[in-house]
């Protein structure tokens, strides 16, 4: 073709004349690309768009789809006509080759005078829209240039908006790190080529320790700062193929890919520590942050994406309990205990509904007056298969699975039920979870357990730990408030382990602090646990709190606890927790009970549970 990339005029055949005429107030001319090889249609075209009322076209005229497509590529155009037979291209195809040249441009596709079919088959190609050549009607041709444009501004909007859409369904908004699912994805398609190309890959789990404490102390806002200053320190602690992602609330997951061994794992988790550890000043605050990284590789630790991110977050949960910060690898003894804990945490469920939590009661006892005062209410799991279960290693689970609520009311109703059945001037002891706690209906729960139970509010005793009460002061304290001025009583457990808070004591709805057994067991040998334990005694004879010494095992910690001025003990000493026919057998009868007082000095070991 010879007349090239010509500019086409309004009436002129090639020639360079640009034909727009009059430029608008506001909009500037509509820039059109002809790509036709006939000069006479090229022409036509032109001639009708030109007369059209109150439209402004700039016209380009091309004979040869090369030439159109190196022209979109320089010159930025509004719309396209595209006729289909050119010199180098010819049917369909023709389309097929710009569309892909130029995606985000709107065609209208030129066609023969009986090719509608041809029409449809363009449209579906990516032609927003087709006309029929050698058409005499300028507003119908300008009509299907406006409505193509707006078309594809629209597909335009629609694709960005999806695009959007997928971000923000693969990232976490905080953090801008990819999410759990975008972690898993990309780990299934590591593991895929780790599978076939061999190389190593390892899954990381961090979780940030007291979290949960510095969002409280700090502030949200403070710990949203936290939580982008983690994502930033993984990121720049990984390479740009590897990912990060935040996978919880303060939980962090992290894809190594093409390792030589677990060592690479270790170099990374050993940098996150450091770099993390730096104090750092967030949203106005000294800040440093402490994490725990559990570690899974692939093939050893699991073979597909869930399941090393799985084991890694076990390895993170079993260091946590080992005391936190660093880093640890899962392992078969992490393996077998996550296995008994993901069954357990099945079978917990139904737990409740088969009756196989139940509580046992350890009496408590005033020594100087060689009295049983009350018990304290245990839970324990029947399980069927795995025999008794001890609330150390079901409690946490069902605080962690969201099932402590159920199984708290479930005690206490048991345990009230039970305590109906003692002498009067008994009470019950039960524990209570923090979740429990601040639990909105907590007070109306206990209100309808003891209603139900015909238990006065005097007879039952909570338990509360230090660290629960202050994990939600607000609310806890004021359900304890509610719950105390209906005649309950509230007692501190696992004294001294907490925060210590003796100065905030004063402030709290309390009626007994219990001395925890670590310091029982000490009394003797270390003469500071002596002093903190006269200290505790002091401070509550001068609040005026009832106090209780927990894991008396001997005679000498009672005799020695005794001389300190304290007289209500619990312990082996005096009897291990038994079931609830046991205990009232052996404690709560009618007639033990009054004569419970000298036989409590006496109550050695009991081992029937
Ligand atoms: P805790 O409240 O400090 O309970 C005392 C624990 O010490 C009990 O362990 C008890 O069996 C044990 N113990 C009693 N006397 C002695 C002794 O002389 N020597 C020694 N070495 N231990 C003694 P258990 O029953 O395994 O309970 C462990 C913890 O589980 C409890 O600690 C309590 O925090 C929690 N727990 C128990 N029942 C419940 C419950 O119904 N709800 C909630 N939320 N927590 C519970
Ligand atoms: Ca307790
Ligand atoms: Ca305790």
């Amino acid at each position: 073709m010879a007349a090239g990339a010509a500019k086409g005029g309004a009436a002129g055949g090639g020639g360079s004349d640009r034909s727009a005429g009059r430029i608008a107030e506001e909009n500037r001319a509509t820039r059109v690309l002809i790509v036709e090889d006939s000069p006479l249609h090229s022409r036509l075209a032109r001639a009708l768009l030109v007369n059209q009322p109150g439209e402004f076209f700039d016209f380009t005229w091309v004979q040869r789809l090369d030439e159109a497509i190196a022209n979109v590529r320089e010159t930025p155009y509004d719309v396209v006509l595209l006729d289909l037979n050119l010199a180098d291209s010819v049917g369909l195809d023709t389309l097929t080759y710009f569309h892909a040249a130029a995606p985000e441009l709107p065609i209208v596709v030129m066609t023969g005078q009986d090719d509608g079919q041809l029409g449809v088959r363009a449209l579906r190609l990516g032609a927003q829209d087709f006309c029929v050549k050698g058409l005499r009607d300028g507003r119908t041709l300008a009509r299907a240039i406006r409505y193509a444009i707006e078309r594809n501004r629209t597909v335009q909007l629609l694709q960005v908006a999806r695009e959007r859409e997928r971000y923000l369904a693969t990232h976490d908004r905080l953090t801008q790190l990819p999410n759990r699912s975008l972690l898993l994805d990309r780990a299934a398609h590591a593991l895929e080529v780790a599978t076939r190309n061999g190389g190593g890959l390892a899954i990381l789990f961090l979780d940030v320790d007291h979290f949960k404490n510095l969002n409280d102390s700090l502030g949200h806002a403070t710990g949203d700062g936290i939580l982008k200053l983690v994502g930033h320190t993984l990121r720049s602690c990984i390479r740009a193929s590897d990912t990060s992602a935040r996978v919880g609330g303060d939980e962090f997951a992290i894809l190594l890919e093409g390792l030589e061994d677990g060592l690479d794992a270790t170099r990374v988790a050993r940098e996150i520590s450091s770099r993390l550890s730096r104090p750092r000043v967030v949203n106005g605050r000294d800040v440093s942050v402490t994490a725990s990284i559990g570690i899974a590789v692939f093939p050893r630790d699991g073979i597909t994406a869930e399941a090393l991110l799985q084991n890694a977050d076990a390895a993170m949960y079993h260091l946590k309990q080992r005391g936190r910060d660093g880093y640890a690898f899962f392992s078969d003894e992490i393996d077998a205990q996550a296995k008994r804990h993901l069954e357990l945490e099945g079978d917990l469920r139904t737990a409740v509904d088969r009756g196989q939590l139940v509580a046992h009661f350890q009496p408590q006892v005033d020594v100087t007056r060689n009295a049983i005062v009350g018990a304290e209410a245990l839970a324990r799991w029947n399980h069927s298969t795995l025999g008794w279960i001890g609330p150390d290693e079901f409690v946490p689970l069902a605080e962690r699975r969201g099932l402590i609520i159920p199984l708290g009311e479930h005690i206490l109703r048991l345990a009230c039920e039970a305590t109906r059945q003692w002498p009067s001037r008994l009470r019950v002891a039960v524990n209570v979870a923090a979740r429990q706690l601040s639990h909105g209906n907590f007070v109306e729960t206990v209100a309808r357990v003891l209603q139900a139970t015909e238990l006065p509010y005097e007879r039952l005793e909570l338990e509360i730990t230090e660290r629960s009460l202050m994990a939600d002061r607000k609310n806890g304290v004021a359900a304890l408030r509610a719950l105390r001025e209906q005649g309950v009583r509230v007692a501190i457990d696992d004294f001294g382990t907490g925060y210590s808070c003796l100065g905030a004591l004063k402030e709290l709805p309390v009626d007994v602090i219990k001395i925890d057994q670590s310091f029982v067991k000490s009394l003797l040998s270390d003469r500071r646990d002596a002093a903190i334990v006269e200290t505790m005694l002091k401070l509550a004879r001068d609040l005026d709190l009832d106090i209780v010494a927990e894991g008396v095992e001997t005679p000498a910690q009672r005799d020695h606890l005794l001389d300190l001025g304290c007289h209500q003990m619990q312990g082996y000493l005096f009897g291990r927790p038994l079931h609830a026919a046991a205990f009232r057998r052996r404690f709560a009868g009618d007639r033990t009970a009054r004569a419970a007082g000298p036989a409590a000095s006496r109550l050695d070991r009991d081992r029937s549970r």
